[in-house]
């Protein structure tokens, strides 16, 4: 089975990882401090937090910016559900914004008419997270405007988009967000195994984030209530959790950032040469929005249904029979039987479920051979007759 995303792990990355087993330190060393600092200086932003998921790091934002029982936070419909799911850990509840029809990331023109309505009703939100879906940024100058003039706060959701641009500029960079999280789970840009890391140009959010991934505890007198006792101790600030990422997973993501550039160059051009292979297909194929660059994390076609006799179940199930492993990203997560008990409903988002109706997954992750990809290339395009 061709996989729809892969890790790509050298020889350099296995040495990285054994050598931190011979070194003193397992946890809590100076690999998780590098690693931290190298993904910040790759953003440009002075402070990085590293932790054991992006999932977490969706967490430790959400406290950090102050979310909490009676808040709102709205997100994509057509995401992971923990870029929702952060939000009801902090007592939260969640709302979704539309999607675009061309990008399928979260609509401008529907968060602003979104937050109109919101403001008559003094239900605006606290945080709102776009996510950079497939790995390509989000209207973030727009939706910057919008947070000044509506008064909320913004976490990136960059699960997907290490190492893509956004007006000349990487994404992470924090120009137009308070905090933007990474993940590096095995199917994405690099991989740390589990892990993930929030950027923020914010040092009092830094520091916030720092203390909710490591048990609300510090050492700092600074930020104590009270007088150290001596040279021995901590103070529970804050309750916070153990999100720690481990020195074996830093190590693994240093040395995995060394190849981030070629890994995003090498799926681009697979991904123009799937741009090449099925132009003349009832396929809608993904459009690069100008002035950014992706990092291309996934490869999302649309089938024309109205032109075709199979259904996607049918393209789907038999592209997976014929050992290409589709799949699908996402079910939209208002319409998860989970969320349906919040009052969501089918018929809420039209945008986000007209996607979740026609799209597939194809493979797509940078050790992919030309060969692999015509083999998925013939077998779709025997589906699409
Ligand atoms: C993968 C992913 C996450 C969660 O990442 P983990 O590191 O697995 O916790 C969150 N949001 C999006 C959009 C993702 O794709």
């Amino acid at each position: 089975m061709i996989p729809y995303g892969r890790q790509d792990i050298s020889e350099d990355d296995i040495q990285a990882v054994v050598d931190v087993l011979r070194s003193d330190f397992l946890t809590q060393g100076p690999m998780v401090k590098q690693f931290e600092e190298r993904v910040a200086s790759y953003c440009g932003v002075n402070y990085g937090v590293a932790v054991n998921s992006a999932t977490s790091a969706l967490h430790i934002a959400c406290l950090a910016l102050g979310v909490g029982t009676g808040d709102r936070v709205w997100t994509s419909p057509i995401t992971f559900v923990a870029s929702a799911n952060c939000a009801l850990y902090c007592g939260a509840s969640v709302d979704f914004v539309d999607i675009d029809a061309v990008s399928y990331n979260m609509s401008v023109d529907a968060l602003r008419a979104k937050l109109e309505v919101a403001k008559e009703t003094g239900l605006l939100p606290k945080v709102v997270v776009p996510v950079h879906l497939c790995g390509q940024s989000c209207d973030m100058k727009e939706i910057h405007a919008l947070s000044l003039e509506y008064g909320f706060t913004i976490i990136e959701d960059a699960s997907h988009a290490i190492g893509a641009s956004y007006m000349g500029r990487p994404v992470g960079n924090c120009q137009y967000s308070d905090v933007c999280i990474f993940s590096f789970h095995p199917v994405k840009i690099i991989t740390t195994a589990e892990g993930g890391v929030a950027v923020t140009s914010r040092a009092s959010i830094a520091e916030k984030m720092r203390l909710f991934a490591s048990h609300g505890i510090t050492r700092d007198p600074s930020l104590m209530t009270e007088s150290t006792h001596g040279d021995w101790y901590y103070q529970q600030v804050e309750l916070g959790f153990n999100y720690r990422m481990t020195e074996l997973q830093a190590a693994l993501g240093i040395s995995q950032f060394t190849r981030l550039n070629a890994f995003v160059d090498d799926r681009n051009t697979l991904a123009e040469r799937y741009d090449a292979l099925l132009q003349d297909c009832s396929l809608v194929l993904p459009k690069q929005a100008s002035e950014r660059t992706s990092s291309r994390h996934l490869y999302v076609v649309k089938l024309k249904l109205e032109e075709l006799k199979v259904s996607r179940k049918e393209v789907f199930t038999q592209l997976r029979e014929a050992g290409v492993g589709v799949n699908l990203h996402y079910v939209p997560v208002h319409t998860q039987p989970y969320y349906q008990a919040f009052g969501f409903s089918s018929g809420d988002f039209p945008e986000a479920e007209n996607y979740y109706e026609s799209v597939i997954s194809i493979p797509l992750f940078a050790q992919m051979s030309h060969g692999d990809q015509d083999f998925v290339v013939a077998k779709l395009k025997e589906l699409l007759v």
